[in-house]
């Protein structure tokens, strides 16, 4: 298969636009769908830091070199690079380590994170103590209340995340299936800061997982093939494989699912949106409750008795 724009041999196929382009034109397309959604998501950036979410994964490495990328050489703009390691074995010492050699090479500084000291725990300990419970529902809660902890330690403007189209298309399609309006309106990115909550945003919303992969790939970005071995629990892997079947069936599904949230979010502010957040009884943290879901992991992590007590036979 020839590319649509040069006689050069196709690298990707894209059905969602019916197109096929070489390894140049991909790569071009890449960066400039990233620096419109960029400029969309991000219209009038004076300056300040930029926090970037490093996993060690093909998405927040491309995420981080595209943003630099795009933001160039500008003296106003400071980039730190986050790492957040959730202490489990066997994966994460590696992803970190790649995060490392991508920050080194683009000299950009790198932080990094730890459930250990910020929570007194690790998932992998809390395995033991939340028996039964799938590890992605507190691991996430936590890694997510930790990167904006420590974004809004660095005083910075935006957090940027590497949500790929695929990523966030499963998530639309998460929230309306269980009925959640109030996490449909909060979903990154976002326009307007609420108090304690560093903006999130996510360049490479327009980019499907598999040609972030593949940018990744020709453009010879450090990044980990791991994953994690808690991951197969999650229930995104329902969504995620619903969401495959849909594209193949309609391509351009993906994309109609961010269409879809980015037209309800505006109307689903208020009562159940974005205009709710309070701050935790415990932590002081940004929350939706009395109690943030991270307390609410962290007090049942450390009292497996009175959970064992709690879910034992009357
Ligand atoms: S897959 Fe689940 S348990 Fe593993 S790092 Fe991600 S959220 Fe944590
Ligand atoms: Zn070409
Ligand atoms: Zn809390």
């Amino acid at each position: 298969m020839r590319c649509d724009r040069c006689d050069q041999d196709a690298v990707i196929d894209q059905p969602y636009q019916h197109a096929h382009l070489c390894e140049s034109h991909f790569g071009d397309s890449v960066v400039e769908r990233t620096r419109r959604e960029l400029h969309r998501q991000v219209p009038r950036f004076r300056g300040g830091t930029i926090a970037i979410a490093l996993s060690g994964g093909k998405d927040s490495a491309v995420a981080l070199t595209l943003t630099q990328q795009y933001f160039g050489a500008r003296p106003n703009v400071h980039l730190v690079a986050l790492s957040v390691d959730e202490g489990i074995s066997g994966y994460r010492p590696a992803t970190l380590e790649s995060a490392g050699e991508l920050t080194r090479r683009l000299g950009v500084e790198h932080r990094i994170v730890r459930f250990s000291d910020a929570y007194g725990t690790t998932t992998e300990q809390s395995l033991r103590t939340l028996p039964g419970t799938i590890p992605c529902a507190y691991c996430g809660v936590w890694r997510r209340q930790l990167l904006n902890r420590a974004a809004r330690d660095l005083s910075a403007d935006l957090l940027v995340l590497g949500f790929n189209l695929d990523d966030l298309a499963q998530t639309v399609l998460m929230n309306l299936a269980r009925g959640d309006l109030d996490r449909l309106s909060r979903m990154a990115p976002h326009r307007s800061r609420q108090p304690g909550l560093i903006p999130r945003i996510a360049p490479l919303a327009q980019i499907p997982e598999r040609e972030v992969f593949l940018y990744a790939r020709l453009r010879g970005l450090p990044f980990d093939h791991g994953e994690c071995p808690h991951a197969r629990a999650a229930a995104r892997n329902v969504f995620r494989e619903v969401v495959w079947q849909l594209e193949e069936a309609m391509p351009g599904t993906r994309h109609a699912l961010l269409r879809t949230q980015e037209r309800l979010a505006p109307l689903l502010t208020g009562p159940v949106g974005v205009g709710t957040a309070e701050r935790c009884r415990d932590c002081g943290e940004p929350s939706t409750g009395t109690l943030c879901r991270a307390c609410v992991f962290l007090s049942a992590a450390r009292n497996p008795i009175v959970m064992a007590a709690a879910s034992a036979p009357p």
